[in-house]
């Protein structure tokens, strides 16, 4: 256990504690790692007598120094700025060059490089684009090129025209198969890529469905009673009471039969737009049934919510909603209630349909307050009107 941690914390120093920080750090460690052994094995080609010891030496020196730097600029820090900060493009480019330049130096020892650099380029299949690596076979191929010119131009021990033109083909072969490999992974990576934000989006949208009522875009009674359930929570920790109102649509059934069902969805539509407009962004209203909503009002106390009850009245009151026979009008009643200390929920729904019951009851188009009460004074009821 104790070396576990003891483990974890070196491997933090080492890599850093940002999860992509730690996986660029690795990768370019593992390539200069494996830089480092194909330059041990071209030094062993090089006493071996395939290759100049003195160039061999300066080759692999350079090779090793640029890997050194570049994981010192990415471990501090330093590349975090810039738009490729595992310096992955850098890397490759310098790959392409410093294995031209050993195949056109390294004398008999030179079949060696073409297959570090296909290495080197495996490292970029996750981090390049399709046209990088498209454009880094183009300047291998070039490199190589020029530098199988200089091997010849320059008489290069061991070299011979079939050779060269064996490792010609092999050159192009093993560089084209591993940007042929890297783009299909680019491929499948962009199209898994597509699929996630495309699946992302359809559970985003089937939360919304799930939630929302699918006529009016408020949230349903399924999501307002988690919300209801959340803000009862708070109430108790906080001792302030919940505050609810359920509204109802007055004669709504008249608008129906008069002017029809589409006629009816737009005068629902129309209310629950025009409501929404004087809530604040924390209220909550929902559809709670078929023309019945409930209004949750957080942090709010029953006069501050009677007052927006009372303006949202009077503002359905001059809704005029289009119809073919012209224009229909809506009214709109509503019950107040607050908790007392200990109710549930569903006991503060239940004083918002009585006075709401209260509303309809005196002539509609009002807001009734739910009085206050102890529970054992339920059962009488007297409803105050707020105009
Ligand atoms: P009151 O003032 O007493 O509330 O009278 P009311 O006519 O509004 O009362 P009632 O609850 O009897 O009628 C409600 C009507 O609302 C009945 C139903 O057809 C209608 N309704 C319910 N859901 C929808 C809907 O989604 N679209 C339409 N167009 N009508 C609906
Ligand atoms: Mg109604
Ligand atoms: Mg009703």
């Amino acid at each position: 256990m104790v070396r576990n941690v003891n483990r974890s914390a070196w491997a933090q120093r080492l890599l850093g504690v940002d999860h992509h920080m730690r996986i660029r750090v690795a990768m370019t460690a593992v390539s200069a790692l494996l830089s480092a052994v194909c330059g041990g094995l071209v030094m062993l080609l090089a006493y071996a007598g395939f290759a100049r010891v003195d160039l061999s030496l300066i080759w692999i020196s350079t090779l090793v120094l640029f890997n050194l730097a570049v994981l010192v600029c990415i471990r501090t820090g330093w590349t975090l700025s810039l738009d490729d900060p595992a310096l992955t493009q850098l890397q490759i480019r310098y790959a392409i060059l410093s294995n031209a330049a050993g195949y056109a130096l390294l004398g008999e020892a030179r079949g060696i490089t073409p297959v570090i650099l296909s290495l080197v380029l495996m490292f970029g299949i996750f981090n390049l684009s399709a046209r990088q690596m498209l454009a880094n076979l183009l300047l291998s191929l070039l490199c190589f090129g020029i530098a199988t010119v200089v091997v010849f131009w320059m008489d290069a021990p061991g070299h011979n025209a079939v050779l060269e033109l064996a490792y010609g083909v092999m050159i192009v072969l093993v560089l084209g198969g591993s940007t042929f490999v890297g783009l299909r992974i680019q491929h499948v990576r962009q199209r898994l890529k597509r699929q996630k934000h495309a699946l992302a989006a359809a559970l985003a949208r089937i939360h919304h469905l799930a939630a929302h009522d699918d006529l009016t875009g408020l949230v349903n009674r399924r999501r307002m009673t988690e919300l209801l359930a959340v803000e009862r929570e708070r109430c108790d920790r906080s001792g302030r009471p919940l505050v609810l109102a359920l509204l109802d649509l007055d004669l709504f059934k008249r608008v129906n039969d008069q002017h029809g069902h589409a006629v009816g969805d737009a005068v629902l539509c129309a209310f629950a737009q025009s409501a929404v407009k004087n809530l604040r962004s924390t209220d909550v209203l929902a559809r709670w049934g078929g023309e019945e909503f409930l209004l949750l009002l957080p942090e709010t106390d029953a006069a501050g919510a009677a007052l927006l009850l009372e303006r949202l009245r009077a503002e359905v009151a001059t809704l005029q909603v289009p119809c073919p026979a012209g224009h229909v009008a809506v009214t709109v009643s509503a019950g107040l209630a607050e908790s007392l200390p200990g109710q549930s929920v569903e006991q503060v729904v239940e004083c918002t349909d009585e006075a709401l019951y209260q509303a309809k009851a005196q002539g509609r188009n009002r807001v009734v307050r739910h009085p206050q009460r102890t529970p054992a004074a339920r059962s009488t009821l007297q409803p105050q009107a707020q105009n």
